[in-house]
């Protein structure tokens, strides 16, 4: 029987050498849209591309064996994959989500629930009685977002996936913070992952894109179906990008991590820094769960600064290493503003309760030289002080 092969071998080389045209090494980009038919009434393999195609097919299997799941359908974003993840729910039926979760997400559940299409209700999933209460009422599905975006708050996928099974409920977690090089929610009980592919899986910020990865067969079957039958699946050429980003994922994400550890500790160390939310450090609140379930603490966190609003914009201002702007997860260091940038989408009020204040920035560092990144930072603080 053959070995099965080590994840770090799936990224790098997952599909390599199978090319039975020319014997090309790396899998061709399949770009035509539609296929020949065999003869009357027998299609080939493939027939129109919105269904299937061969380029995405290969970036599918990749990312469904890094995960540990069953089947992957890679679509248009990563809201499209968290909308087809939820997309079985129906009037009358309840999603519980995080408080914190992106602002996107959050977006998304509030208009659809806005809509009718289902009820929401947002918790603080680290709150075990308001958990419980929510678990009360019957939700069909339980969303997880861990790390959490900005907050890095850990949510413990294997409790949560146990209690929402045993109220009957799935779970959805959204790895897009760690990558399954960090995560792989699906053995700790997981129903379904959701990527944005955008990030940390393609790495190199030229790809808006989305993952569903299913524990079970028959519900990729069926979520695969409603992604052709509502058209989200992804492009060709986005998919390439993205399997050509997954070869060096295990090496991007061990260096930005150490990269990470070491921004963190510098600016837990700051004066002019009031805040750091980042896992790896022993006072991080979910520190012991983020050890236990991940296999490394990855490379996004965020700060308070001590000034305030007013220091935000001069830090920012200031930076020249790290750019400000929306996104993570790209080899180069970005900052950003979440209560203006990436959670201005949410209501002032739901942004509160969360905990988005205006005086937090949320770094996504880099495979830049670490000295680089830290003198950036020192300069930075210097006029934010
Ligand atoms: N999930 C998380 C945790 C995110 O941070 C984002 C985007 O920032 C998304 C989902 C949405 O992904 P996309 O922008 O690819 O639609």
């Amino acid at each position: 029987m053959e070995r099965t092969r080590a994840r770090e071998t799936i990224a790098a080389a997952n599909g390599i050498g199978q090319d039975t045209a020319f014997g090309a090494v790396t899998p061709p980009i399949h770009l035509s849209t539609t296929y020949t038919f065999e003869r009357f009434g027998t299609p080939r393999a493939y027939d129109y591309a919105r269904l299937g195609n061969p380029t995405r097919d290969g970036l599918a299997d990749t990312i469904a064996k890094l995960e540990g799941g069953a089947r992957a359908i890679v679509v248009a974003s990563g809201m499209a994959a968290i909308d087809l993840a939820l997309s079985d729910l129906r009037p009358g039926d309840l999603l519980l989500a995080p408080h914190d979760c992106y602002g996107g997400t959050h977006r998304l559940l509030s208009m659809r629930a806005a809509r009718g299409q289902y009820e929401v209700v947002f918790v603080d999933q680290r709150d075990q009685a308001a958990l419980d209460a929510a678990l009360a009422r019957c939700p069909r599905i339980v969303l997880v977002e861990t790390p959490s975006n900005p907050l890095m708050r850990v949510t413990d996928i294997r409790a949560v996936a146990g209690r929402a099974r045993a109220a009957g409920a799935l779970t959805v977690v959204d790895n897009t913070f760690l990558s399954p090089a960090l995560q792989q929610p699906i053995p700790l009980g997981a129903d379904i992952v959701v990527h944005s592919t955008t990030k940390y899986l393609n790495g190199h910020s030229d790809v808006i894109g989305g993952a569903v990865v299913t524990a079970d067969e028959a519900r990729g079957a069926d979520l695969a179906n409603w992604a052709n039958t509502i058209g989200v699946t992804a492009s060709a050429f986005d998919s390439y990008l993205t399997l050509r980003g997954i070869r060096t994922l295990f090496a991007r994400m061990e260096r930005q991590e150490r990269n990470a550890a070491r921004v963190a500790a510098f600016l837990d160390a700051h004066p002019a820094v009031a805040a750091v939310h980042y896992p790896g450090l022993p006072t991080h609140p979910g520190h012991a769960i983020a050890r236990a379930q991940q296999a490394g603490f990855g490379a996004m966190l965020s700060l308070e600064l001590a000034g305030g609003q007013e220091a935000v914009q001069r830090f920012v201002e200031a930076v020249r290493v790290f750019t400000l702007a929306e996104s993570l997860g790209g080899v180069e260091s970005l900052v950003s503003h979440p209560a203006t940038m990436t959670h201005a989408a949410m209501d002032p009020d739901a942004r509160r309760i969360a905990g988005i204040g205006e005086s937090l920035l949320r770094l996504s560092v880099g495979l830049e030289a670490e000295d680089d990144l830290l003198a950036d930072l020192d300069a930075a603080l210097a006029t934010a002080a």
